[in-house]
């Protein structure tokens, strides 16, 4: 116990030891709040609580699992293995595994990610003969999915005049019938969606007494990590297990809640001492993570919100060196910036690639940042976007397995009836859909009697079904006794499936069938896995589930020492020795989408502090002159953080610093200049490369982005009385007239009229226009 004790700081000991009672930690980034967690569970152990009637929720898998390898190697493997943790999603489908019946769910039930949601609510509109420009499925998606996460039932929806008349506004009156019909095919299908894996647990809760009693019994001790970004789904169903016991622990910190847009309620964190009897609140002040210079310059930002709670946050780390700040010309050369140097700092300070982290606000920013790593050959990961599990050909064999697990997952189904082809077409489809709605049964079902039943589809047809039915039996048959490795190797075979990647015989073809080979490696390591755990037998079910719940974060890293890239929503509570925080230009970061409000911009703020405070020994924030964005040359400004930072944490380069760097045409992967790209390149005005004395016009940038004194609102003066109706030249975009101004202070921004470039808007603060 001393042992464990040692590596705790007085502040972050006495929430460890108070064993009993409702109690929270409020701190900022980096003070050892997770590390509070975890040896809090070790010390209750240690104390005699049981492990099972311990439940810690965290953020992501990965975190769950490195908790307990570190609760292991203080209590022992074999008694941390018997710890519920993970994410809310992972416990809660665990739990209703089990309890699942009591709401007519099978045990076996699937589990459909987004994209499976999306396409049922795209096919509900299509049979509603809705229009899908008006019913756009991923908005549906988004507005059903806000439903369930604020516990609005569909029975709900409908006694609310006020959600109903809102919809009716935005001319979606039918939203409510979608969301009927979708809850009621995911239920005959034997489906939760993620939405789901919360509300169902409510429901749960809610309406069998004797199932909240049994683990409430169950769960002595709760512990929640970064709690500010709990939803109130997710708040109501830790506060009806915490009821009994009350011996519930929850960390976190305002300053990073970063969920809001999916209904993480900052309230769950300041009101939960009204919500438990005498709650002990404790705070921890010091950083362990970071140097000097990033724990202030990340204080320093997060200052400008006004929505806070009051917080200390101080290191006795060295000062290290100041945050780079540097400028490209365009996404291309900030990524050969950002991988050169990596390449550069990893040689001379010998370290590893995975003491470095590239964050970005939006997944399309990757692709810059890979083309460089590659050019350079530098090995990275990227964590979020299209996932390995999310690729067409992994899909569709995952579609297979599905069905042989729950036979009435409709969208699994529809995925590979005719896939590869074998004759069943999207008519044979709308039949079968049709008639599984008229004897009120699942399409499999409807397939499994198709000789017997009166439908329109033709003896050939009928046939064809039959085989497909046919094999799905062989296959389910397999895999009562064969492990999820096994089968699903026949599946790829015995479908047709490879075959059909074969025969296309393209490079994407060739990568497709190496994605399933690397699907196949990963089930027999599962599978291998699995013979370690007690009562697991590596069968599909369990791979499945293992899938299903696998975000981003949780795929195991392999040995292979890789960058990481990733969001910054993806990036919380890690940390990384080396942090890039690229694409810091305004609009885009913060988010063009978050700036109508203050509330939405303080949280992209928080979203920057929690970026700045992943870098343990140095941060560097690259923003560039010109973007790609929806396809168009785009003219950006640096982002406002950049000037929110007290200016002496900042080593702001200069331009020459970026051109002796690198050659500012683009490379082919010889090297050598990129003749075409060179033809097409537009020219630049006024920043041509040079070596040697700064330009004017360099140093005029420069200096645009010096940080200025940060709290007080400025205006620039060159800008003082700018109206409407005024001329006004820019350096880069010429003469123009003002035709509209809004926003006050710091936000203020205006609406001009360029002559050759159209419409912009400028943020004052940055913009340096000459009044004519
Ligand atoms: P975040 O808000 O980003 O989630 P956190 O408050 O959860 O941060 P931790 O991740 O627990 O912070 O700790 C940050 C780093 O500081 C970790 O590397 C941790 O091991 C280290 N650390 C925390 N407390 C101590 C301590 N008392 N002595 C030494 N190192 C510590
Ligand atoms: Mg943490």
């Amino acid at each position: 116990m001393e042992a464990l004790l040692e590596g705790l700081n007085e502040a972050q000991r006495a929430p460890v030891l108070q064993k009993d009672g409702a109690m929270m930690v409020i701190a900022g980034a980096g003070s050892g709040k997770t590390r509070v967690l975890t040896m809090r569970i070790a010390y209750l152990m240690q104390q005699g609580v049981d492990a099972f009637n311990i439940l810690s929720l965290t953020f992501t898998n990965k975190a769950a699992r490195e908790m307990k390898t570190r609760i292991g190697s203080i209590v022992g493997n074999s008694e941390a293995k018997n710890l519920w943790m993970g994410t809310f999603h992972s416990v809660f489908a665990k739990i209703l595994r089990i309890e699942g019946h009591h709401l007519g769910f099978p045990p076996n039930f699937t589990i459909y990610d987004s994209q499976d949601s999306q396409r049922l609510i795209s096919a509900i509109i299509k049979e509603m003969g809705l229009d899908k420009d008006i019913y756009k499925y991923k908005q549906v998606h988004s507005r059903i999915s806000s439903f369930k996460n604020s516990l609005i039932t569909v029975k709900a929806y409908f006694q609310n005049p006020e959600l109903m008349e809102a919809d009716a506004m935005a001319k979606k009156p039918r939203i409510g019938e979608i969301y009927k019909e979708y809850v009621d095919r995911c239920f005959k299908a034997g489906a939760m969606d993620f939405d789901d894996l919360l509300l169902r647990t409510n429901e749960l809760l809610a309406r069998f007494p004797e199932v909240l009693a049994k683990y409430q019994k169950r769960f002595q001790y709760i512990l929640v990590d970064e709690y500010q970004d709990t939803n109130h789904s997710q708040y109501l169903i830790v506060k009806a297990l915490a009821d009994r016991y009350q011996n519930i622990c929850v960390v976190g910190d305002d300053s990073q809640s970063i969920y809001a847009f999916r209904g993480a309620n900052i309230n769950n964190i300041l009101n939960y001492q009204r919500d438990y009897d005498d709650v002990k609140v404790y705070r921890l002040e010091q950083n362990y993570r970071s140097t000097k210079n990033i724990v202030e310059a990340a204080n320093s930002v997060i200052e400008h919100n006004k929505t806070k709670l009051d917080k200390v946050v101080w290191t006795a780390n060295d000062d290290g060196p100041k945050i780079i700040v540097h400028r490209s010309l365009t996404d291309g050369e900030e990524g050969r910036y950002v991988a050169s140097n990596i390449f550069e700092t990893k040689m001379n300070n010998q370290l590893q690639h995975s003491d470095f982290a590239i964050l970005y606000r939006t997944n399309a920013q990757s692709r810059a940042m890979e083309d460089a790593l590659r050019k350079r050959e530098i090995p990275y990961r990227i964590f979020g976007g299209l996932s390995f599990y999310q690729r067409k050909e992994i899909k569709d064999v995952l579609a297979y397995l599905r069905i042989l697990v729950n036979p009435n997952d409709e969208e699994a189904l529809k995925r590979v009836i005719n896939y590869p082809a074998r004759g069943i077409g999207a008519t044979t489809l709308d039949r079968l859909v049709i008639a599984a709605k008229q004897y009120d049964r699942s399409i499999f079902e409807v397939m499994e009697n198709i000789q017997h039943l009166d439908i329109k589809i033709n003896s050939s047809t009928k046939n064809k079904l039959y085989n497909f039915v046919n094999m799905i039996h062989s296959f389910k048959i397999l895999s009562e006794n064969a492990d999820a490795f096994a089968v699903a190797e026949t599946v790829a075979r015995k479908t047709g499936l490879l075959q059909e990647l074969k025969k296309d015989g393209t490079p994407e073809g060739i990568a497709r069938i190496e994605n399933i080979e690397e699907l196949l490696n990963g089930m027999r390591d599962f599978v291998e896995g699995q013979k370690e755990i007690a009562d697991a037998t590596g069968s599909l079910s369990e791979f499945l589930e293992d899938v299903a719940l696998a975000t981003d974060m949780d795929k195991d890293i392999d040995d292979v020492d890789r960058v990481s890239l990733m969001t910054i929503h993806l990036a919380k509570g890690l940390e990384f020795p080396y942090v890039y925080i690229v694409g810091l230009e305004e609009d885009l970061f913060p988010s063009g989408m978050s700036m109508n409000t203050r509330s939405e911009l303080e949280e992209e703020r928080r979203l920057f502090y929690v970026a700045l405070t992943r870098a343990e020994k140095q941060a560097y924030l690259t923003y560039t002159e010109s973007r790609y964005r929806w396809g168009k040359l785009i003219d950006a400004e640096p982002s406002r953080f950049i000037e929110e930072i007290n200016e002496q944490y900042l080593d702001i380069q200069t331009p020459m610093d970026n051109y002796r760097y690198k050659p500012m045409i683009d490379t082919d992967i010889f090297g050598e200049p990129d003749k075409s790209k060179l033809r097409l390149k537009k020219p630049v005005s006024g920043s041509a490369p040079t070596v040697g004395k700064p330009t004017e016009d360099q140093l005029r940038k420069l200096r645009k982005l010096r940080p200025q004194s940060t709290s007080q609102p400025q205006t620039d003066d060159l800008n003082g009385n700018l109206s409407k109706g005024m001329r006004v030249e820019h350096s880069r975009f010429g003469h123009g007239e003002v035709i509209g101004i809004e926003g006050v202070g710091q936000d203020q921004k205006a609406e001009i009229n360029f002559q050759t470039g159209g419409i912009k808007k400028l943020l004052l603060r940055f913009a340096k226009l000459k009044i004519l």
